[in-house]
């Protein structure tokens, strides 16, 4: 006899964070606030989970998330699986319908969700799960360690956080610091954005923790999924090919200088750089410099500081060369980068064969990004999601780039895959990789090298 209508089946949906976990549904509604999420438990049903959703669900209570739309790319996702929480997105919505307390088992590695599991499915988990701890401690007794290639080659691996929460996992992880700030999410909630000296601490609090670690600023990259009220934005058609990342910055000038004059402030105490997202040209480029100057001039900081900016936009990677004349490092969000490069929303699950993993086109934007850099002496880092599956890294580093920047969890794993590669090795795998005809593929040809 089970407890629910819709008997004891199992759905498939999208693994996207893994790990497996068993416990009672928690639906969490629509337009649900930070207060309804702080108070979810077990596994937490959710019809899309917004990013300020996940943020304040608490990992001692929720065991895992699921959800009816989504991708691994998706931003709630990507803050669920940083707090280490077995996720499965794309699900029937079916599973909107089952009472509160039905028993789940989820696997966030196959994407499968057992309704109502059988006591011998449940105790297969657990034992399943105790498995995967041991492993993960015997991986993270290295993670402090760095990574370097059987080749004897360095590849930095850095950590993406949006709060001081995440920080701290990260240099609990091995961070060798932060390679991206996602400074949208200190605000998600927010009714106005703070002032400078309120912007300040929370950079300064952040820099703390790392210690002396490099802290990589991302100015506000708000819009499409990851809407601040406090900007006010009027609704758009098609938002994510709308005013996002740097385009807000341009046209709220005085927003984007606040925030730099804040970083500064805290550049002349800690080792701090600053990147500006979804630059896609030379004239935005320019435009966001000056602002940048005037910020200096109005701060007097004189404090030298490394500028970067992402690369989101296919224009982007195929005009690095010129780009890089004026920045001093590119970091890749293959996130964004995928989805403009796919033409695939990263946040529907229907499309989520063109949005995960390292598809060939996106790889061969990676390599014209790498190639446009090195001709300028410029480094180049990777601060979406791709960098942080073991064999996307592989093929990312045999690439030529230099640094990884992921969720926290994810760091003892990949770090041990780039220890076993020989980067030469992996560097004839990529660009063979290149030459395939799906993601699948060229995640295959990297799998054998670890
Ligand atoms: C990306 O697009 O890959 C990225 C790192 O930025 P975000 O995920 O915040 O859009
Ligand atoms: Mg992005």
């Amino acid at each position: 006899m089970t407890a629910n209508a819709l008997g004891s089946q199992t759905l498939a949906g999208i693994g996207a964070g893994s790990g497996i976990a068993v416990g009672p549904s928690f639906r969490l509604g629509v337009g649900a606030g930070a207060r309804d999420a702080a108070a979810s438990r077990g596994v937490v049903i959710a019809d899309e989970l917004t990013p300020a959703q996940a943020a304040h669900l608490d990992p001692r209570q929720v065991v895992a998330v699921i959800a009816v739309r989504g991708s691994t790319t998706a931003h709630g996702v990507i803050v669920a699986r940083a707090k280490g929480l077995p996720t499965v997105v794309g699900l029937s919505e079916t599973i909107l319908t089952i009472v509160d307390g039905t028993s789940l088992l989820v696997d966030g590695e196959s994407g499968l969700v057992q309704l109502d599991p059988p006591e011998a499915a449940v105790r297969a988990a657990h034992t399943r799960r105790e498995h995967e701890l041991d492993q993960a401690a015997a991986v993270r007794r290295l993670a402090g360690e760095p990574a370097i290639t059987r080749d004897g080659k360095r590849i930095q691996v850095f950590a993406n956080v949006g709060s001081v929460a995440e920080t701290v996992r990260a240099v609990a992880f091995g961070a060798e610091g932060v390679g991206m700030l996602r400074t949208e999410f200190l605000f998600l909630e927010r009714d106005h954005l703070p002032g400078e000296d309120e912007q300040a601490d929370s950079l300064r609090e952040i820099a703390e923790v790392l210690d002396g670690r490099d802290l990589v600023v991302r100015t506000l990259d708000a819009g499409a999924d990851k809407p601040l009220p406090a900007l006010e934005m009027p609704p758009e058609d098609n938002p994510s090919l709308g005013v996002r990342g740097i385009r807000v910055g341009l046209l709220r000038q005085e927003v984007l200088a606040t925030q730099l004059r804040a970083v500064l402030r805290v550049s002349a105490e800690r080792p701090v750089k600053v990147m500006l997202p979804m630059i896609a040209t030379r004239d935005e480029l320019s435009a966001a410099l000056q602002i940048f100057a005037g910020a200096r001039a109005q701060t007097g900081i004189e404090t030298p500081l490394e500028l970067g900016m992402t690369v989101e936009v296919p224009a982007t990677a195929l005009n690095a060369a010129r780009l890089a004349r004026d920045v001093d490092f590119f970091s890749i969000g293959t996130n964004d980068l995928t989805q403009y490069t796919m033409a695939a929303d990263r946040g529907e699950s229907r499309l989520a064969s063109l949005t995960a993993g390292p598809q060939p086109a996106v790889l061969q934007l990676v390599k014209a990004t790498v190639d446009g850099a090195s001709a300028a002496g410029r480094w180049v880092g990777i601060c979406g999601e791709l960098a942080g599956d073991p064999a996307g890294a592989v093929l990312l580093a045999g690439l030529g780039v230099t640094e990884l920047s992921m969720s926290p969890v994810l760091i003892p794993e990949v770090k041990a895959a780039l220890r076993r590669i020989d980067l030469e090795q992996a560097r004839e795998v990529a660009l063979a990789a290149i030459e395939t005809d799906s993601a699948d593929d060229a995640r295959a040809l990297a799998l054998e090298l670890i």
